[in-house]
């Protein structure tokens, strides 16, 4: 099912590791009037893709979404219900900093029919957090928690960070035990990348593997190389990207996709995008769907469907590569799926970029 994704740019302030693209500013309003503008100048030809069937989930990102006024965040929603035939998204996710979360705040959200929340925790450490230049505390975040569950949501989300430099393994169990205790439906756990990683692929592994232990012990369950959820609880609107569904992406950076080959995004910049809109498109060629389709689906604990694929696609994948791998205990092949178990995930694209064509010639 298809999904509609929207990007909120704006930051309270910039975090210590963060690669997104976000402004320190609160010009919104603009912002505001050429989502809803994008809109309607691209619903009609998304629709017509989806062949009449209205998009089933609603994604706001960010950025920080929740610095966002509520009554914008309202007009955006109700014009995407508007658009698409009056039925709201199954799925409404909004991505929050603890630091914006009131009781007010949080009975807003959900009137609008928010009905996910997705939380940037990234560690219940406040050394780490203050180095991470978050704005919360682990307490801060323990307690916008418990007022998004008294404002009546039943499926929230927390998001962590691992493999970090300065991270042990102590620590980083105690941030897990924390999350934990909160008793959270969903779990994304990102590796630290770039400047602050950990160049210490061990301990990597092992915050990784520790990760899993803890939350499959808890019955949160991995799906995807950084997302654990209770049964039930998995992300529609992320799951679909893993299985090339088409979404709709709005705002300054968002990207887009038809569902079969043709990608296409908007510019990462606050002005151009309330300006003139600039945006690019790509054609992907029968390679670059090979590679998505491996790429994407393998990242997912329930792997490739070889059902998923062409004849021809078949036939590029190699059958001693498939062995060599699935010996060395990184690959479980059968003759409907090939998957990367759960452990191995931690290496997935290394995995993934032996299977790629110019590896099997
Ligand atoms: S709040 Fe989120 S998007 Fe903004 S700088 Fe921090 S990590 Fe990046």
């Amino acid at each position: 099912m298809a999904g509609i994704y929207v990007h909120f740019p704006f930051c309270a302030a910039k975090c210590i590791y963060c690669d997104f693209y976000s402004r320190v500013r609160r010009d919104w309003k603009p912002y505001v009037e050429a989502l809803l503008k994008e809109l309607s100048e691209r619903s009609g030809t998304f629709l017509e893709k989806l062949q009449g069937v209205p998009p089933s989930t609603l994604y706001y990102g960010g950025g920080t979404p929740s610095l966002l006024p509520s009554y914008l965040l309202e007009r955006i929603a109700e014009a995407v219900t508007d658009t698409f035939g009056g039925t709201p998204p199954g799925e409404f996710t909004v991505e929050v900093n603890p630091d914006d979360i009131t009781p007010a705040k949080a009975a807003e959200l959900h009137s609008m029919g928010v009905n996910r929340v997705s939380m940037g925790v990234q560690s219940f450490s406040d050394e780490h957090l203050k180095w991470m230049r978050r704005r919360h505390t682990a307490a801060g975040a323990t307690a916008a928690f418990d007022t998004l569950r008294k404002a009546g949501f039943g499926n929230l989300s927390l998001d962590l960070i691992f493999g970090f430099t300065g991270l042990d393994d102590g620590r980083w169990a105690e941030s897990i035990d924390k999350a934990l205790g909160l008793q959270p439906e969903h779990i994304s756990c990102y590796q630290m990348t770039g400047r602050w990683a950990n160049p210490d692929e061990e301990r990597c592994r092992r915050q990784y593997m520790l990760l899993r232990e803890r939350l499959e012990a808890a019955g949160i369950r991995q799906y995807e190389v950084s997302n654990y959820a209770r049964p039930g609880f998995e992300s529609r609107h992320n799951s679909s990207y893993w299985v090339r569904e088409a979404y709709l992406g709005l705002g300054a950076g968002a990207h887009s996709f038809d569902g079969d080959r043709t990608r296409s995004w908007n510019s990462p910049d606050i002005d151009a995008y309330v300006g003139n809109r600039p945006c690019g498109e790509e054609r992907l060629s029968d390679r670059e769907v090979l590679e998505e389709k491996l790429m994407l689906s393998l990242r997912t604990v329930r792997g490739l469907d070889l059902a998923a694929l062409s004849g021809s696609e078949r036939g590029s994948l190699k059958k001693t590569t498939l062995e060599e791998l699935s010996r060395a205990g990184k690959l479980l092949v059968d003759s409907d799926s090939i998957r990367i178990p759960g452990e191995e995930l931690f290496v997935s694209d290394w995995i993934i970029s032996r299977l790629f064509p110019e590896y099997t010639a």
